[in-house]
């Protein structure tokens, strides 16, 4: 039964980070390949959860969502972003950001049909893509002038658009390279869906962990683009609560209604008592979610400091928890020969980049660490790395 699966999926067998993780128990490894936090979301966030589960919020929520979440979620854009969202229609929670992302380019994307994606990649875009039968375009994302900051080309970008794209899928703040778009960016993405008539599907998850007064700055918020774009947040990543998979999209009501059509037969709810404790935070633990924000960002430079003393040349992020590192001043050129060797050398784990890649080549000479890990266990890994990096195997 070996090639059971539709030929669509072939492509996306296991992992790499299915191996990673494998070798990190068996090595007893510090791990910061996963990109999930070692410690909880707000202890009032865990504790309302058990109490609503507690007094009987235990069967199906409404298929929109619980309208206490959704209220709250089209306050915070209001608040934050000047948005406005109807939490009735224009407001549709999912099984965390991934089944949003998934659902909207099932309902939107016709076989054939073209989707612009910035690489490097979270791993579900092309996926959704390919069970949609489209065909994804990436525009990789390369280190500007400054030699630090990805970014893309605006001809290169241009240059995929063409009669048969439909959609095109940004991220940011991105995984994995750190990168918060700029106005002047984002609004080269808004020109070029305005001139095609493109939809856009904005994943948000990184919203809040953005570092250096940087500005986070919604894709919808700029002209014409509220009428044409889905933006997708979730709870996880804000709250410290990767494994609630609760997450939403916002949008206007025929693109919502499309991706409505489509998650009612594939999760059709997401929990009803973590939905409720995700609303009172939305409103209430958002001094909680400055002070991780701060962590997060001294967790970046001790990791970042860290890497490079070890001989790596990170590439210092403004959001997300994520920064990757230039293996090449190490001799090394291949990420997954770095990436493979490092656990049982030096008891580390990280995430060879080429994977994020729709073409390994670009992101070959790159690695990914995730810093959303407590302080002893960065120290650790980064002792680790010092003294005991291992040598290139030579060609
Ligand atoms: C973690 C992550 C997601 C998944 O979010 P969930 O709410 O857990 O589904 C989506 N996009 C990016 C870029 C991520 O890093």
């Amino acid at each position: 039964m070996s090639d059971a699966l539709v030929a669509r999926m072939r492509q996306f067998g296991e992992t790499i980070f299915a191996e990673m993780t494998r070798l990190a128990a068996e090595t007893q490894a510090v791990n910061l390949g996963q990109g999930f936090p070692d410690t909880d979301g707000p202890e009032a966030l865990v504790r309302s959860a058990g109490a609503h589960m507690a007094n009987g919020v235990n069967q199906y929520p409404p298929g929109l969502g619980r309208p206490e979440l959704r209220s709250a979620v089209a306050a915070d854009r209001r608040l934050r972003f000047g948005l406005d969202y109807d939490p009735d229609s224009e407001v549709y929670v999912t099984v965390g950001a991934t089944a949003g992302i998934a659902a909207s380019v099932l309902g939107l994307v016709e076989a054939g049909d073209e989707v612009v994606v910035l690489e490097p990649m979270y791993d579900s875009y092309a996926a959704a893509i390919a069970l949609a039968n489209g065909v994804a375009r990436p525009v990789t994302l390369r280190p500007d002038a400054g030699g630090t900051r990805f970014t893309f080309d605006p001809a290169e970008l241009r240059a995929v658009v063409g009669p048969r794209t439909r959609m095109i899928i940004v991220n940011s703040p991105h995984n994995p390279t750190g990168t918060v778009l700029r106005r002047s960016e984002l609004e080269t993405i808004a020109e070029l869906c305005r001139e095609h008539d493109l939809l856009a599907v904005t994943d948000e998850v990184y919203e809040h962990l953005i570092f250096d007064g940087a500005e986070h700055i919604p894709l919808a918020s700029l002209p014409g683009m509220r009428e044409r774009t889905l933006a997708i947040s979730s709870a996880g990543k804000t709250y410290s609560v990767t494994g609630w998979k609760i997450g939403w999209v916002m949008g206007p009501k025929p693109l919502v209604r499309a991706v409505r059509t489509v998650n009612q037969f594939l999760t059709f709810t997401a929990n009803g008592a973590l939905q409720l404790a995700v609303a009172e935070a939305i409103t209430s633990q958002q001094e909680w979610v400055q002070q991780q924000r701060a962590a997060l960002e001294q967790k970046r430079d001790r990791l970042a400091t860290g890497l490079a003393r070890a001989g790596l040349r990170p590439h210092v992020p403004q959001g997300t928890y994520f920064v990757m590192a230039d293996i090449r001043p190490l001799g090394f050129e291949d990420g997954v020969e770095l990436a493979r060797s490092l656990p049982h050398a030096a008891g580390v784990v990280t995430v060879p980049a080429q994977v994020f890649y729709a073409d390994p080549a670009e992101g070959r000479h790159l690695v990914r660490f995730a810093f959303c890990k407590q302080d002893p266990v960065l120290d650790e890994a980064v002792r680790r790395l010092e003294a005991r990096m291992p040598q290139p195997q030579g060609t």
